[in-house]
């Protein structure tokens, strides 16, 4: 590697620390935030990334699946929820959402991702007939399902506690959670773009019982609408704290936020320089969490790629993936997708792993799959 450079004075000692494996502090995240070094920010936080996973790179083969759009909260930053009555809301009944799992599986899937929108009508029985049958239907599927938002609403209507209805939904097949709805944790900022929410504190405390009860999950944020580098900050080590507290975070993913057709829609989108900036800090603040997505469906392929330079090592899923399989290896325009992420992470300088959901990589045939254990 070649040797750390910088005429930031701020980074000097944030390199010391780095190299001495010291936690950064409040003040050195916000000095990274500040400094418009990239490249020296970067060499940080690859430094880190290779120590902790070499060339590894992880993506994995899943599948959404999105029960309703349907959402009694109205969040600026939302594109996707509707009101009961409006066009375009939907609501699957459970032999559509099976089917819709059915229709978009082979073997390939290793993960079914589920979330929707807060539905005012929908019972809890519901969601546990949609988990337990989908568990019935594909024993072998990992269901990473609702995220904490959408379990502490559960719970409200089902009149339960967060951990009876954790409970209840790992009974039913919930395998982990996802790490949506976390946003931004600051009040200020939570109140202009997702005021009905959870706050900060629920959503950690709901993390924190469903990783007691063993249950593990991901981690958000969403950055880049009206937060401040303080409050990037202050929600970094919040997850920091917490993740040191219970080890049940898996991944933290950073998600650019997307204005449009969003109520906030008159704000930029992020640049090229602050999401590779986003993902170096992540790593480099988040020293307990074991991986750093850079999602690439959100990112854009080519600042993913460079991201697996700047301190991510996983890349996220291919949506379009399993016809290869279906098609016993046809070369068709669903095949080309998985070539060009393991393209995208070869020509980064890294070496491509399938994994599952919980970092096991996964091995194929054209007839088989191995998950190693
Ligand atoms: S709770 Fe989720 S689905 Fe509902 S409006 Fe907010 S972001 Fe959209």
């Amino acid at each position: 590697m070649h040797p750390f450079q910088t005429d930031d004075p701020h980074l000097r000692p944030i390199y010391e620390k780095v190299l001495a494996r010291e936690r950064l502090s409040a003040n050195d995240a916000l000095s990274l935030y500040r400094s418009a070094d990239i490249l020296a920010i970067g060499w940080m936080a690859n430094s880190v990334r290779e120590r902790m996973h070499g060339d590894t790179t992880y993506f994995n083969v899943n599948r959404h699946i999105n029960p309703t759009n349907v959402c009694v909260a109205a969040c600026r930053l939302c594109a996707f929820g509707r009101k009961k009555d409006s066009p375009g809301a939907y609501t699957m009944a459970l032999a559509e959402a099976f089917q819709t799992a059915a229709s978009g599986y082979t073997e390939a899937v290793t993960e079914f991702h589920i979330v929707g929108g807060l539905h005012p009508d929908l019972p809890f029985q519901y969601f546990l007939d949609l988990i337990s049958g989908l568990k019935e239907r594909f024993p072998q599927v990992h269901l990473k399902a609702f995220t904490m938002v959408e379990v502490a609403y559960l719970a409200k209507r089902a009149k339960l506690s967060i951990r009876e209805t954790l409970e209840k939904l790992k009974r039913a097949g919930v395998d982990s959670l996802p790490g949506g709805g976390a946003e931004i944790f600051a009040d200020r900022v939570r109140h202009i773009i997702c005021d009905h929410k959870i706050d900060g504190d629920q959503w950690l405390e709901t993390a924190r019982t469903a990783h007691q009860i063993g249950l593990k999950s991901n981690a958000t944020m969403l950055y880049g609408h009206i937060e401040t580098d303080e409050d990037r900050v202050d929600h970094l080590l919040k997850l920091r704290t917490l993740q040191d507290e219970t080890g049940g975070f898996q991944t933290f993913i950073p998600l650019a936020f997307h204005p449009d057709n969003t109520p906030l829609e008159h704000l930029p989108k992020t640049t090229g320089m602050l999401d590779i900036k986003q993902i170096a800090v992540s790593r480099l603040v988040l020293n307990n969490f074991s991986h750093i997505k850079a999602y690439w469906q959100m990112m854009t392929p080519k600042i993913a790629q460079i991201s697996l330079r700047f301190g991510a090592d996983d890349i996220d899923g291919t949506v379009i993936e399993e016809k290869i399989y279906h098609d016993a290896g046809a070369t068709t325009p669903q095949g080309m997708r998985r070539q060009e992420l393991v393209r995208l992470i070869r020509e980064a300088g890294r070496e491509p792993i399938e994994r599952d959901t919980l970092y096991r990589s996964v091995t194929r045939t054209e007839t088989s799959v191995t998950v190693a254990v």
